[in-house]
């Protein structure tokens, strides 16, 4: 692991500030996809506010870089700026374990194939290790983050109220989501207050993921879909309602199935999401039909150097290059399917 030069961090994306639960989750479970873990357990204890515990059986950390592993900027995925031309690791900045270091208890437990045992590190506000222990986990990292906020009253008095408490709780379990979808072969379950909430086995492909993780009668209307493009390289792949079915009827109100994939990390893009709801508005002429999201999923592929995913600290939105591009490409896959191209006129967009 190595510290990022100052220019490198200068281009990065501002630091990293942990805001809420659902933050640390991601951050964690990217970690554990970064490191190849098949197998990840989330563990919430009062809704992630006294304990989140993320286990997984990727390969470890090594015990030289342990006592860097949350110090700012020491990262093992990228040497330096140029590096994200190529990037295939969800992480980057070297910042998240030292930024949720800043602002809760952090202990981390980890063992690579090369070492006998596991060992505990309990690290402090600066991600330095204060004591370490010998552990019975086998191979993998387990992070865990007790009292989150205990030293930001105004932050934790944020997640005072059940109501807040249980949206956080939806969030984190439909990033989840998205994790199941797109990574297949991974296992995941997630667990609040000993209780499991939710679980998905490995599985083959996406289509048998879609069906773990959003049920039989959410996929019934979804079928396969594909649209390849060269020059500039864009490959589009998903699940998409089937022409004439009605996808009133199996999507929400909110836009948390419609799940949108660029190079396989989760994001929100507006104006794909814009060119959807059109598409999927125009089915229907009464306004409730039309104001729904439709379940489905989208995964775009293009060349990492044609896509920037440092534009926010969390990472939830990217920047394509081609942006025009990939719309076009979102449109002839539209037309492809249902056969028509509708008129721009949607009611404003509340997400
Ligand atoms: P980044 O992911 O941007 O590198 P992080 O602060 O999230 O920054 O993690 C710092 C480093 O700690 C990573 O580069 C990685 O080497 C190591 N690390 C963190 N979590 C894990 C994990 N679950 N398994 C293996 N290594 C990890
Ligand atoms: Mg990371």
């Amino acid at each position: 692991m190595k510290q990022l030069p100052p220019d490198t961090v200068r281009l990065l994306s501002s630091s990293q500030v942990i805001t809420s639960v659902v933050n640390v989750v991601k951050e964690l479970i990217e970690n554990s996809l970064d490191a190849g873990a098949s197998s990840i357990d989330v563990k919430l204890e009062n809704f992630g506010l006294d304990r989140i515990e993320v286990r997984d059986n990727g390969q470890g950390i090594k015990a030289v870089d342990t006592p860097v592993m949350a110090v700012r900027h020491f990262t093992s995925k990228i040497c330096r700026h140029e590096d994200l031309e190529h990037l295939e690791t969800y992480g980057f900045r070297g910042e998240a374990l030292g930024s949720i270091c800043a602002v809760a208890e952090v202990a981390v437990t980890t063992k690579t194939e090369e070492d006998e045992i596991s060992t505990q590190y309990t690290l402090d506000l600066t991600g330095k290790i204060v004591s370490q222990k010998p552990s019975h986990l086998g191979q993998g990292t387990t992070v865990s983050v007790m009292k989150l906020f205990k030293n930001l009253p105004v932050r934790r008095q944020c997640f005072s109220s059940t109501k807040k408490c249980k949206e956080e709780l939806k969030k984190v379990q439909d990033l989840l989501m998205a994790y199941a979808i797109i990574k297949p072969e991974l296992r995941l379950m997630l667990v609040h207050n000993k209780v499991v909430l939710w679980q998905k086995a490995k599985v083959a492909d996406n289509r048998s993921a879609l069906l773990a993780t959003l049920g039989p009668s959410a996929i019934a209307n979804l079928i396969p879909c594909h649209h390849h493009q060269e020059q500039p390289e864009i490959l589009l792949e998903g699940f998409f309602p089937k022409p004439g079915a009605d996808y009133s009827s199996t999507s929400t109100s909110n836009p948390d199935k419609t799940f949108i994939f660029v190079n396989n990390r989760p994001v929100q893009h507006k104006e794909i999401m814009k060119l959807l709801r059109q598409h999927y508005a125009a089915q229907y002429a009464d306004d409730q039909a039309r104001n729904r999201y439709p379940t489905l999923m989208l995964k775009i592929s293009v060349p990492p150097s044609s896509v920037d995913v440092n534009l926010t600290p969390d990472k939830t939105q990217v920047l394509l290059h081609n942006k025009e591009t990939a719309l076009t490409a979102v449109e002839a896959l539209l037309v492809s399917l249902y056969g028509f191209r509708p008129n721009a006129d949607l009611p404003a967009d509340k997400h």
